[in-house]
């Protein structure tokens, strides 16, 4: 098993846990792009959101719902970004599905 979101959900690489269910693991982003950079991760070994589909809709509300409850916690009163890089052109660089959870500064759009 060589997948890094694997590893860290396993606990086999240390990662700042910020919530967990039987679901998702959260942790901080090592290089965070703002002041406030969580990934949401499915526990489940997913390449991509390109990997899912409607049967997939459970698994996914509950990724988007944690993000919201993270962000509540994290007191994002005043607005967030959720993104979720997906494949080449995506700028994904992790194969393991996750929600980036962006917030505490104002964000630019469009995104590069
Ligand atoms: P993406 O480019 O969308 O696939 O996002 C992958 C994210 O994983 C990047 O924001 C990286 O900073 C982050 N990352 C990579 N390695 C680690 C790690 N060991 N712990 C926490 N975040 C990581
Ligand atoms: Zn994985």
């Amino acid at each position: 098993m060589s997948c890094l979101f694997c590893k860290i959900i396993e606990g086999s690489i240390p990662s700042t846990a910020v919530f967990q269910d039987e679901i998702v693991y959260a942790f901080a982003d090592i290089n965070p792009q703002a002041p406030v950079h969580i990934l949401i991760v499915p526990r489940e070994h997913i390449g991509s959101l390109n990997d899912t589909d409607l049967r997939k809709s459970a698994l996914l509300g509950h990724l988007l719902a944690a993000a919201a409850d993270i962000a509540r916690t994290k007191h994002l009163d005043d607005g967030y970004r959720i993104v979720v890089n997906t494949g080449e052109d995506g700028g994904q660089t992790v194969p393991h599905l996750h929600l980036h959870l962006l917030g505490g500064r104002p964000l630019a759009w469009p995104p590069g």
